[in-house]
């Protein structure tokens, strides 16, 4: 996609700071981290969201997320990492251009976990049910 930021970013069109890259992905530092040393990891090629990712795209980016919150834990000393990916508009993805968020977390950081809900009665064993007719 030809007015892509990160389609841009992968080809160097526009400046990032990177802290990793293959042939198949790049990873840079978000521009707004929750935290200093908040990454991102994208693949080179232009997929919108998880759903449009190949399998073997997939299967080249986990073992490099691993890779980078193994080495953003050392890098800013954090006391944890969250893995986070945005998949349309409703779960706040912005960028359309598929995208791994590994972020750095400190017990005194004042961000909360997201809040959970409750089941009705038998509710969640319905939910499941729908769920399993598409796997
Ligand atoms: P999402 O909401 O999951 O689509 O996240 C998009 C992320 O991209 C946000 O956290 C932005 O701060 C980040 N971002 C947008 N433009 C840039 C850029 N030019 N360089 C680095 N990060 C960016
Ligand atoms: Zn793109």
């Amino acid at each position: 996609m030809n007015d892509c930021i990160f389609c841009k970013i992968a080809k160097g069109e526009i400046p990032a700071d990177k802290v990793y890259e293959d042939k198949n992905c790049l990873a840079f530092l978000d521009i707004t981290p929750i935290n200093p040393g908040h990454v991102l990891l994208i693949p080179k090629e232009h997929y919108e969201n998880l759903y449009d990712l190949p399998d073997e795209e997939l299967k080249n980016l986990a073992p490099i997320i691993k890779k980078l919150a193994v080495a953003i834990k050392k890098g800013v000393n954090a006391e944890g990492i969250n893995i986070g990916m945005n998949n349309e508009r409703p779960a706040g993805q912005l960028v359309p251009h598929a995208h791994f968020h590994i972020m750095p977390r400190f017990s005194n950081d004042n961000l909360r976990h997201w809040p959970g809900k409750s089941y009705q009665e038998d509710e969640s064993k319905q939910v499941a049910e729908q769920i399993k007719k598409f796997l």
